[in-house]
């Protein structure tokens, strides 16, 4: 039997994704008690729904500091520290702004320009403030937000993997919505085949496939969530410095970490680096490795993943002339 039968697979919609948890045997109270970690940790972060940390935080700019739990303090110090790295195309306090866009959802166009630049001034990490000794996180302007939609399939995913390890699982895999986190590969293969989704695609075509184990993969892309008007395509990963979205010679990228909030974050920092700064930014990092898909068909590898090439029309390089 093909090993993807073999193997149990469980799936649920959470943070608005697809979610899909695979397990060498079938083991229902497990994959229910993973699902039900995902959605306690979803509402520690959420941007989306009253009560969450992270929404109290984004409630009380302008008023007042708020105390947050321990990890998710770590979380937005983590992600303060790659924001504010020079250049850095990372913005945890790009809320404003991805509120405005509304990109994939129900109401999205194209803010006016003067409206953008008014945004923009609420969106400076560096004037975020923690207090590490009290746990707070304020933010000093009424208006500004945080937005962790970023980091937070990352930061879960790792979440899961510790769990289904403390739980005596060491074989299996869990997909948050493209946030993929692996543990051994089943018994009798040596790696887990990871299907590179084909950019504006179908569902399930792919440009070729990679192999991993016990490592984290994480993509992400122009033609996962975005609208179109007058012919001209607007995604979901915004450029910090203009307002609008990346643009660049990128359709995607996929990182390969062991930790996938690391992936989550490189993916980021890596769309707006554009390949040729991506892959000399990637040399001081020997831990993260990355697969660029560029608007030209070229499939950039930066990994010593074996990778397969499943679709003629991309063709595998590693650089770009
Ligand atoms: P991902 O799906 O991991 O690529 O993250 C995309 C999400 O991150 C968006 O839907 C926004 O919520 C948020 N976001 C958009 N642009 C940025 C940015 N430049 N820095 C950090 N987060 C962003
Ligand atoms: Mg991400």
């Amino acid at each position: 039997m093909p090993v993807e039968q073999r193997l149990c697979s469980y799936s649920a919609v959470l943070m608005g994704s697809p979610i899909v948890l695979k397990l060498a045997e079938p083991d229902e109270r497990l994959a229910g008690d993973v699902f039900r970690l995902i959605r306690q940790q979803e509402n520690l972060f959420t941007v989306n729904r009253a009560g969450s940390q992270v929404m109290s935080i984004n409630e009380a700019a302008g008023k007042h500091p708020v105390a947050v739990s321990a990890p998710v303090f770590a979380l937005i110090e983590r992600a303060r520290e790659v924001s504010v790295l020079p250049g850095s195309c990372f913005n945890f306090a790009i809320g404003p702004l991805v509120k405005r866009w509304k990109i994939g959802f129900k109401g999205d166009s194209v803010p006016p320009a003067h409206e953008l630049q008014a945004l923009l001034a609420l969106t400076d990490p560096a004037r975020v403030e923690l207090d590490a000794q009290q746990r707070t996180v304020f933010l000093p302007l009424a208006g500004m937000e945080i937005d962790l939609g970023a980091i937070a399939k990352g930061y879960i995913a790792d979440v899961v993997k510790t769990f289904l390890r403390q739980r005596g699982c060491f074989c299996g895999l869990i997909n948050l919505g493209g946030n993929l986190q692996t543990l051994d590969a089943p018994a009798g293969e040596a790696s887990w085949a990871i299907g590179l989704q084909k950019p504006f695609g179908e569902p399930g075509a792919l440009v070729g496939t990679i192999a991993v184990s016990n490592k984290s993969l994480v993509t992400s892309g122009v033609y996962e969530r975005y609208f179109e008007l007058n012919g001209q395509r607007y995604h979901h990963i915004l450029n910090p410095q203009t307002g609008y979205p990346l643009d660049n010679e990128l359709l995607g990228v996929t990182v390969i970490s062991d930790s996938s909030l690391d992936g989550d974050i490189f993916t980021t920092l890596l769309y707006g680096l554009g390949v040729e700064k991506g892959l000399a930014f990637l040399a001081d990092y020997p831990q993260i490795e990355a697969i660029f898909v560029t608007r030209a068909q070229q499939v950039v590898l930066a990994t010593q993943q074996p990778f397969r090439l499943l679709d003629e029309t991309y063709y595998v390089t590693d650089s770009i002339a």
